[in-house]
């Protein structure tokens, strides 16, 4: 393949170009924001699975303390009940009068352990309503950390893909001074090897860094000025400059 010496030089500018553009991808897919957010993201779901757990219980235990409660209120006025009969004098029978007091003493009874009951359950809700409150407030530092954390995310991105842009603003310019058919090459070399065209500086593939031997040296001296060479090592496009060293 022949091509002006001016257009190879391009394809120096165009990998460098490439290269940046390369880097900028690779700091886009990288950013230490993304591996944050997706630790905080886990740790969001967790926690948000284990508020509705807790506010379950919570929930489960408001219910049985009001259970409990209306047990203790229905035991409170049947004694109440039986407690006015035995004032009212109404009942007069001793055996009536003594199976009346013996059924308030049960009764009070009764209430004092469904009080018990109750008090234990509002200490279970209590440790429950801590429990969720402190889960509660864990989760929300989560997702403010996490939001920060994809604000810093987008603005990075923001600026990347700005920067990118104007890389390839300044490609699309570069490979207007390229012929087709070197282009061509080119984007599929370093589609091939990630890099298309390398200088030959000093003797040595800037490419793969590998020095050319003498012979090689002495055959890129006598080829024509315009034809396209190759890395023998790294088959990139070989372009020659002022500082190749022949
Ligand atoms: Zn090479």
């Amino acid at each position: 393949m022949k091509a002006a010496p001016e257009a190879q030089k391009r394809l120096l500018d165009l990998a460098e170009l490439d290269s940046v553009i390369d880097r900028l991808a690779h700091r886009r897919r990288t950013l230490p924001e993304l591996a944050e957010i997706d630790e905080r993201s886990k740790l969001f779901a967790k926690l948000a699975t284990q508020v509705i757990e807790a506010e379950t219980e919570s929930g489960d235990l408001a219910r049985e303390q009001a259970k409990a409660e209306s047990d203790v209120d229905a035991v409170r006025t049947r004694a109440d009940r039986d407690q006015k009969r035995l004032d009212s004098g109404a009942v007069t029978s001793p055996r009536d009068l003594s199976s009346l007091q013996s059924e308030i003493t049960s009764l009070n009874k009764r209430q004092g352990d469904l009080e018990e009951v109750v008090l234990e359950i509002m200490e279970r809700r209590e440790a429950a309503d801590a429990k969720a409150g402190d889960l509660v407030t864990q989760r929300d530092e989560v997702r403010a950390a996490l939001s920060t954390a994809e604000d810093r995310r987008d603005a990075a991105l923001t600026e990347i893909d700005k920067e990118s842009g104007e890389v390839r603003g300044r490609r699309a310019d570069t490979t207007g001074d390229i012929p087709a058919d070197l282009l061509k090459l080119y984007e599929k070399l370093r589609e091939q090897y990630g890099v298309g065209a390398a200088m030959l500086h000093g003797g040595r593939c800037q490419g793969c860094k590998v020095a050319l031997s003498i012979a090689e040296m002495n055959r890129i001296k006598g080829a024509p000025h315009d034809e396209v060479l190759r890395c023998e090592e790294c088959r990139r496009i070989l372009v020659r400059t002022a500082e190749s060293g022949l």
